[in-house]
């Protein structure tokens, strides 16, 4: 447990020695506000969610009537812990039978990754899961997810060049009459260059539910916590799109843009079910705000 918060603050370390920095003077002025927002905006944290944190701040200053600045880091935490505590929110697994999760990213995000790690978690905690490799266009990927079914001995629907959604909606199928726990269906980060992915991926969402009438019940989003605002666009143009109702957020054990959270929490405060904090399966770990808020500003 150490040492994946360990691997979070080396990460964020950049940014948050260029946070924490603001805060090693001897007064509280309003050059010390100038350079926090420099800091944040420096961090990816973009500028709505920065001029929230700033305002709460300055109340939380003056209601503590605090002099200290290091007091004023603390303040910050808090107000950062505050801001993210709607991301904070586990996944919940049995309601459905089995439940249905897609996943969605762009290619490099780490999405095969995450599945390969959510795999394990999910067979660790004594859950049976079945994985569809909806992304049919890539031989790679395909390939990449059978290595993760036979490590974990998992099942996997999958099809060479076939239709992304009559995979997933055989997978959901099977998963149904093989009494599975979850179904995890991997779609297309990219496709050639005639189609749209979007179009693509909402056909997917509607042919599982044409298999069953509840599902998708999660629709995850895997974005890569080093790509700053471009994951905040991700988020918007996937949100749209499919409704999310989580996220994966990987790579912030060597990140400096982790204010991302930050950003995300202030405009589409979709639950951080998982970050990804190496690239070992059990790299995995639970989003806490108030770890991350720490972890930022150490
Ligand atoms: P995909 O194209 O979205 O399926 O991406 P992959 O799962 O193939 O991952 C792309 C690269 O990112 C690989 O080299 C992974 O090992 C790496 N990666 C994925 N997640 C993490 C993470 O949390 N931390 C680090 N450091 N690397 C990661």
């Amino acid at each position: 447990r150490d040492s994946w918060m360990g691997r979070l603050k080396n990460g964020l370390r950049k940014t948050g020695s260029s946070i924490a920095t603001v805060f090693t003077g001897t007064k509280i002025d309003e050059q010390l506000y100038e350079e926090l927002e420099e800091a944040l905006l420096m961090a990816d944290t973009g500028v709505k969610a920065t001029q929230h944190l700033l305002d709460d701040l300055r109340q939380r200053v003056k209601d503590s009537k605090t002099t200290d600045p290091a007091a004023v880091k603390e303040l910050l935490a808090s107000a950062l812990a505050d801001l993210l505590a709607p991301l904070e929110k586990p996944l919940v697994i049995g309601e459905h039978s089995p439940t249905v999760i897609m996943v969605a990213g762009v290619n490099g995000a780490g999405k095969t990754t995450s599945i390969g790690k959510l795999t394990k978690h999910l067979a660790d905690a004594g859950q049976s899961v079945l994985l569809a490799a909806a992304d049919t266009f890539r031989a790679a990927a395909r390939e990449q997810l059978g290595v993760w079914a036979t490590r974990n001995t998992v099942e996997i629907i999958s099809q060479e060049g076939g239709d992304p959604a009559a995979v997933s909606f055989d997978a959901v199928t099977a998963g149904k009459a093989r009494s599975k726990d979850v179904v995890l269906v991997d779609t297309a980060g990219r496709l050639p260059t005639q189609l749209h992915l979007m179009e693509e991926l909402k056909k997917i969402k509607r042919v599982v539910t044409k298999a069953d009438g509840s599902a998708p019940h999660e629709v995850l989003l895997v974005i890569d916590g080093n790509t700053g605002q471009n994951a905040l666009n991700q988020v918007r143009a996937f949100d749209d799109a499919l409704q999310l109702t989580g996220l994966i957020v990987t790579k912030l054990d060597g990140t400096a843009k982790g204010g991302v959270l930050a950003a995300i929490a202030q405009e589409r405060p979709i639950p951080v079910y998982f970050i990804g904090v190496g690239e070992k399966v059990e790299d995995l770990e639970t989003f806490s705000a108030k770890e991350f808020a720490q972890a930022l500003l150490a």
